[in-house]
């Protein structure tokens, strides 16, 4: 199940991995050789750069320079993931129609149903397999929304050929890449128009900040996504984009272990007793693994898995982990793991099922404290 490629050359001519180290960081003698810290609202008129809102700072495009360049555009650091996407849904015009995942982010689930609530626009959802259902769409959407791998069924939509479907014109096609990250996937590459990455996850990396990136190719695009920033006011905080310059800097290393990690304990975890159903885009009983092979560099760190026995056992299973924390978010250091249809609104997925994003520690260990928990929580 090995697959390690890179899907990135990037403009620089790095390797994605250097790009992380040296991206954003200034070479004139005498600079910091780290990315400085700059808590500044305001600045002294005449260089152009007078307010943090309008115009940026040097942390928050630090930030902005290590994303872009990884997925291969031009990005806009934003207050969280979700005001990232914010920013995209503000830039359609009242009565559009966007089409949506069936599986997807709740919060993104949760803003498209509020908007279409108040009449904003209309929502039709796709299955993420149904790769004809897109293109169809795609000529009639004004927003083709795409996440991809999906949360939490982990669904590999076909990116290749629904970026490259004819579409209305004027339409943007955004992917919500935060489960890929831009080392195993990029969307613009694609022809998406704005790739999203929640930087609270992989980016950042150790559950300790809330930022979002969108980042686009297309410079109209980039000046509207800056003035819904400047206007709607989701700016990053500071210290945030420093900590996620910091984690970003080893991401490609993380992001390696943790999934060569998860690639083991997928086909572990598939061969145990306890164990009804597991979704791993790299196992080959993966509804959508043949798209994975082609449009993702890489399988990812999170596994979803069902339980036998139903919701009592699963949240058993929660309860008896030790190194693996029962925690939501996924994407850091440490493993988490959490029965998704427990969060409110969630109901429709399946009960006993476990969303387990692995992290860097030993995979022996991983798996002892896995199989343990899978095996008291039956008692
Ligand atoms: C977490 C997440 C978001 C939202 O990001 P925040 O930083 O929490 O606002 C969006 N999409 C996906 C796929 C996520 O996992």
């Amino acid at each position: 199940m090995t697959k390690e490629k890179n899907v990135n050359p990037s403009p620089t001519g790095l390797a994605p991995a250097s790009w992380l180290v040296t991206a954003g960081r200034s070479s004139a003698p005498g600079a910091p050789l780290n990315v400085p810290l700059v808590p500044a609202s305001n600045f002294i008129i005449g260089s152009g750069r007078e307010y943090a809102r309008d115009d940026g700072t040097p942390t928050w495009e630090a930030l902005e320079d290590v994303v872009g360049g990884l997925e291969c555009g031009r990005a806009v650091a934003f207050a969280s993931g979700m005001a990232a996407i914010a920013a995209v849904f503000d830039q359609l015009p009242a009565g559009s129609a966007v089409v949506l995942p069936d599986d997807c982010y709740q919060g993104v689930a949760g803003l498209v149903a509020a908007g279409a609530q108040r009449g904003r626009w209309t929502v039709q959802r796709v299955a993420l397999h149904d790769t004809a259902g897109w293109i169809d769409a795609c000529r009639t959407a004004d927003l083709v929304w795409l996440e991809s791998p999906s949360n939490p069924l982990l669904g590999v939509a076909d990116l290749e050929a629904i970026c490259a479907a004819p579409r209305k014109p004027g339409a943007v096609v955004a992917v919500d890449n935060t489960f890929a990250t831009p080392l195993n996937q990029r969307p613009l590459a694609f022809g998406a128009t704005v790739s999203l990455q929640s930087a609270t996850k992989f980016i950042g990396g150790h559950s300790d900040l809330l930022a979002g990136v969108a980042t686009t190719k297309d410079e109209a695009v980039w000046h509207a996504l800056r003035q819904s920033r400047e206007l709607a006011g989701a700016t990053p905080g500071t210290l945030e984009c420093f900590l996620a310059v910091r984690g970003a800097r080893t991401m490609a290393l993380r992001l390696q272990r943790a999934q060569a990690s998860a690639a083991e304990l997928a086909q572990r975890l598939q061969a145990h007793a306890a164990v009804e159903l597991v979704r791993y885009p790299g196992l080959a009983s993966h509804p959508t693994h043949a798209t994975a092979r082609r449009v993702l560099g890489g399988w990812g760190t999170l596994i979803s898995f069902d339980v036998r026995g139903g919701a009592d056992v699963a949240d058993a299973v929660c309860r008896e982990v030790g190194l693996i924390r029962h925690a939501t978010s996924l994407g850091a250091v440490e493993s988490t793991m959490e029965r998704r249809a427990a969060i409110p609104g969630q109901q429709h997925l399946p009960a006993a099922l476990l969303r387990l994003s692995v992290g860097i520690e030993e995979v022996e260990d991983l798996w002892r404290d896995l199989d343990g928990a899978l095996a008291r929580a039956r008692r």
